[in-house]
């Protein structure tokens, strides 16, 4: 009923349940309005609106959410073909294809796709809860969902943060004047190496210049054009994240030995999982030996991984592994972004187990470096998850807040 709702803004609904209204709509017209009756203004406001794109005979509209909401559930994706609410996993593969920078398997953007074709080029089978469509050309609208929605999530303002939201007018004197280049601190960092880092020499324009820690979790950071705080974790962890995936496609993930090496108990079911993947574990750093039949002991282990946190990273990826595709993934694209997907599962949970963690006390040196990690990072707004990594408060707000603007 909400999805038809979406499909119809023109139209006011009113459902009831058990005598209680749990949806109305005004019928104004605005597809937001009904969204925003469904899954309340906050992520209305937020969604990004597609311009309608057409390509031969299909032409697409709709909204999608930003990286940084999402769900767990598949059911706030919502398409339409020819005004008939419809599933498709081809489209389902699009989107997530789409998202896979952004969020992890598992976790679902807001979609609220409408696709209009000739009714000659499309094939529905109704059954009694769902309308399934076959698309003639399948290619085609596949390519046409992926081109929209990566035009829209490769906009700035999804990117990155909103640039050009500085007044366009000085507020002080002291914003005429460049930042004068200062010296780099030394950056003696336990658990994200300096060697890392990318060389800026000795100096440097600092997009981010840190103030402080809160609560030993946010770091309050100076931009040009505004305040940022940051959630600590979530932010190393896009960094390692990437740094992983860069590592992994230039065939250069690093193991580093441990000192004390680890005794490790398994189930049967792991060591199956271990023995099944083998080759991808020792590809990602793991290395070990059997120790009886059902103990291992871990020697090697990727090098982002922190040392006390081995054993955890390495149970989670043990139950990442045996994850199989869905029944109905039937081509070999389909199982290919599975395969993909996990493994960005993988090297996510690697990232979080290398990352700095809520409650640790960071030096201000310490911050800028890690900022000026950031600073290069490619998707910089969301952790692996779809978490988000800061928020920004723009000098302009500031401004408006105290009544200057
Ligand atoms: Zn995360």
């Amino acid at each position: 009923m909400g999805q038809y709702a979406i499909a119809h803004p023109e139209v006011s609904f009113k459902l009831f349940q058990d005598e209680k209204m749990v949806l109305s709509t005004s019928g104004d017209g605005r597809a937001q309005d009904v969204i925003a009756s469904i899954w309340g203004t906050d992520i209305a406001e937020q969604m990004l609106e597609i311009n309608p794109s057409t390509l031969g005979s299909v032409t697409l509209r709709g909204l999608v959410s930003p990286p940084n909401l999402n769900r767990g559930r598949k059911d706030a994706q919502i398409l339409f073909v020819n005004d008939r609410l419809i599933e498709n996993q081809m489209i389902s593969f699009a989107i997530a294809d789409c998202y896979r920078d952004f969020m992890l398997k598992g976790r679902y953007p807001f979609i609220f796709l409408f696709i209009t074709v000739q009714p000659s080029e499309i094939d529905v089978n109704v059954h009694p809860t769902k309308a399934q469509v076959r698309f003639k050309k399948e290619q085609e609208i596949f390519s046409i969902v992926q081109k929209t929605i990566n035009n829209i999530l490769s906009s700035p303002d999804v990117r990155d943060y909103a640039k050009n939201s500085k007044p366009d007018y000085p507020i002080n004197s002291e914003e005429l004047t460049p930042e004068q280049p200062r010296l780099l601190q030394g950056r003696e960092l336990g658990s994200f190496s300096p060697e890392n880092n990318v060389e800026k020499d000795t100096i440097s324009m600092r997009r981010f210049q840190s103030i402080g820690q809160m609560d030993a979790t946010y770091i309050v950071a100076k931009g040009d054009d505004g305040i940022y705080i940051f959630d600590q974790h979530a932010t190393h962890e896009r960094i390692v994240f990437e740094n992983i995936l860069a590592s992994r496609d230039q065939g250069e993930l690093s193991v580093q030995g441990l000192l004390n090496p680890l005794h490790i108990n398994l189930n049967m079911f792991q060591l199956e999982t271990l023995n099944k993947h083998r080759e991808l574990l020792i590809n990602y750093g793991f290395n070990w030996d059997n120790f009886g039949d059902s103990t291992i002991v871990l020697r090697g282990i990727p090098s982002d991984l922190v040392e006390s946190e081995v054993s955890n990273a390495f149970m989670e990826i043990l139950s990442i592994l045996p994850e199989e595709p869905d029944q109905d993934m039937i081509t070999e694209s389909q199982t290919e972004l599975f395969v993909d997907h996990q493994e960005r599962k993988i090297v996510a949970s690697l990232a979080c187990h290398g990352s700095i963690r809520a409650g640790q006390r960071l030096l201000v040196s310490e911050m800028d470096a890690l900022l000026d990690q950031f600073e290069l990072a490619n998707y910089p707004k969301v952790c692996p998850h779809g978490r988000p990594t800061s928020m920004y408060l723009s000098t302009l707000e500031l401004d408006r807040k105290f009544g200057r603007a």
